[in-house]
């Protein structure tokens, strides 16, 4: 018996010392993707429910890979995030989203709001402000034109610390606003000491809205809720006509989605920044 669990001690490591290696090898590659700038970010428009005019765009991040072509953030997002490459990544994120936000201003585009996922582990960093501080310095783009999306998650942490550097975010100016609303176990009254600006509901709530009477019910009440509390909101994954005039009859006030637009290239972002019409 003691031979086994010996024999079976080393099939553990040896395994265990695969997995490590492999992770290893994918931050390095994570790093390596920074340094040869194979990251991308897309931007998705979201439009206002009542004027359908472009309101801002969601930068979304994508790693396009020589071999492999474009990777989906679901796919390494979350191993940065275990590995801590993500503060490097989302460093870069905000910092990009910065840039070309200004740049089309200077363009002379209409003004848009720029929306940044951030992950929980971004708030352990202890100059996270500073951060902030110096990017919209550097690119000259103003705060009330950022906002920062974050996962409810992320608030049952550590409520106030997280609280706290978000107070002093608003106080820049930088808008906040709950990401994925409803699939978390907040509601919408634990979030009420937040300085938010936003709340956007997930996409598995706007699904066949307009069909499914529960859901409507409920996001017309989440809809009222926030506007109580002095919360816009905007629907996530919005992808037929028939969600689209039901979110617009219960007041939902920005939307996003494939009806709209998928996440574009910036290429392709700037041909619908150059026609500027209503999507
Ligand atoms: P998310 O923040 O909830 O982003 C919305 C996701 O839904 C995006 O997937 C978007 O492409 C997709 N989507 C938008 N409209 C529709 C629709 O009408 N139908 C459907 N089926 N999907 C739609 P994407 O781009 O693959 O991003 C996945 C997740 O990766 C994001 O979810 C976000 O959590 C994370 N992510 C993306 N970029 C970043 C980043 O720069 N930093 C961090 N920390 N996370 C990011
Ligand atoms: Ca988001
Ligand atoms: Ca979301
Ligand atoms: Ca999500």
């Amino acid at each position: 018996a003691k031979g086994a669990g010996g024999r079976r001690y080393e099939f553990f490591s040896a395994s265990m010392q695969a997995r490590l290696i492999e992770r290893l090898q994918l931050e390095n590659n994570l790093h390596k993707a920074l340094e040869l700038e194979e990251f991308e970010l897309f931007y998705q428009p979201r439009v206002c429910t009542a004027t359908g005019e472009l309101r801002g765009v969601e930068a979304l991040i994508r790693w396009r890979q020589p071999e492999l072509g474009i990777v989906p953030p679901d796919k390494f997002i979350p191993l940065a995030e275990e590995t801590g490459v993500i503060h490097a990544i989302g460093e870069w994120v905000l910092r990009t989203a910065c840039r070309q936000n200004r740049m089309w201003q200077l363009a002379g585009y209409p003004e848009l709001v720029m929306a940044v996922n951030f992950s929980a582990r971004q708030f352990e960093n202890p100059n996270l402000l500073q951060l902030f501080t110096s990017i919209l310095n550097e690119t000259g783009m103003a705060a009330n034109l950022l906002e920062i999306e974050i996962t409810e998650g992320f608030l049952m942490q550590d409520k106030q610390s997280a609280a706290e550097v978000l107070r002093k975010l608003e106080a820049m100016g930088v808008r906040i606003s709950i990401d994925d609303f409803g699939t978390g176990y907040s509601s919408l009254s634990q979030l009420k000491d937040l300085p938010l600006h936003a709340v956007k509901i997930d996409r598995s709530f706007i699904q066949n809205i307009g069909w499914d009477e529960t859901k409507s019910s409920i996001v017309s009440a989440v809809i009222q809720l926030a506007h109580g509390m002095g919360l816009r909101v905007v629907a996530e994954g919005v992808e037929t006509s028939k969600e689209y005039e039901h979110l617009s009859s219960i007041n939902c006030d920005e939307l996003q989605g494939y009806y709209f637009s998928r996440p574009l290239p910036l290429f392709d972002m700037e041909q619908i920044l150059r026609q500027q019409q209503p999507l």
